[in-house]
């Protein structure tokens, strides 16, 4: 027995870890991972959207659309998509702002076509959220686009949305978001309407912590643009300019967040 203990004496003394100062367990850095982009198709099922000069249905347009920007994003695995709707379905504004406020987006992209009562009037054109209208058209545009929705974003709405935004940077980047797609846009020879970035009352826009823009592609009651987004090749071109504005808003701090 004696002999025994004597035996164990030096091996628990050279033991380090019963004399050292506790370890502080290492603080784990979460594993960067791709950010997400939140795509919103407008429209689907009973609601077709704006119809084209020959009957060609906004809510066609934009899923397409839709669909070569996911693929353009999701390539080199930069960016993690999730669409609003993947199928020809109807969902309300209000749902499509709460799947991508569930999902934690870290960007939204709300994609349209637009009509106008002139056939002359063409070209793209860019909006972000605004209490107040930047002018009529736009005033206009966002009644049509909240029209399909049983839940209108009534004013009282977008101006505590506006709050939120303002408190968290997001009215900002969200502006800054609508001018780098103005830019992309112009330097892809894509053609834009005067004045391309504009703000009215979109329901669509009203996530709080989401960078929000609405792309309206061209005018589906223009024939020429009408035309351009029914081919598959224009449809690419924007799909691509598209990326290369998601690229240029997060720039320097890349697609990854940490
Ligand atoms: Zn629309």
């Amino acid at each position: 027995m004696f002999r025994r203990s004597v035996i164990a004496l030096p091996l628990i003394l050279s033991a380090p870890s019963v004399w050292a100062a506790p370890q502080k367990a290492p603080v784990k850095k979460p594993f960067p991972k791709p950010r997400l982009i939140a795509l919103d198709p407008g429209h689907g099922g009973r609601d077709p959207g704006a119809l084209g000069y020959n009957g060609t249905q906004e809510k066609g347009v934009v899923i397409a659309v839709a669909r070569e920007l996911q693929k353009l994003l999701l390539s080199g695995n930069s960016y993690r998509v999730m669409l609003t709707r993947s199928t020809d379905t109807y969902v309300p504004l209000r749902e499509r702002v709460a799947r991508a406020q569930e999902a934690k987006a870290d960007l939204f992209l709300s994609i349209h076509a637009d009509s106008h009562s002139s056939p002359e009037v063409r070209g793209a054109s860019v909006y972000t959220l605004s209490e107040a209208a930047s002018d009529r058209e736009a005033e206009a545009l966002a009644a049509r686009e909240n029209m399909g929705d049983t839940a209108v974003a009534p004013s009282s709405t977008v101006a505590r949305a506006l709050v939120a935004m303002a408190q968290r940077g997001t009215v900002n980047d969200s502006r800054r978001l609508a001018d780098t797609i103005v830019g992309t846009f112009g330097r892809s020879g894509i053609r834009l309407l005067p004045h391309t970035h504009r703000q009215a009352g979109f329901a669509v826009l009203t996530s709080p912590d989401i960078p929000a823009a609405l792309v309206e592609l061209g005018y589906l009651s223009n024939p020429g643009d009408e035309k351009l987004l029914t081919v598959r090749q224009h449809q690419v071109a924007l799909a691509r300019a598209l990326r290369a504005s998601v690229d240029a808003h997060f720039g320097s701090s890349g697609a990854l967040k940490a």
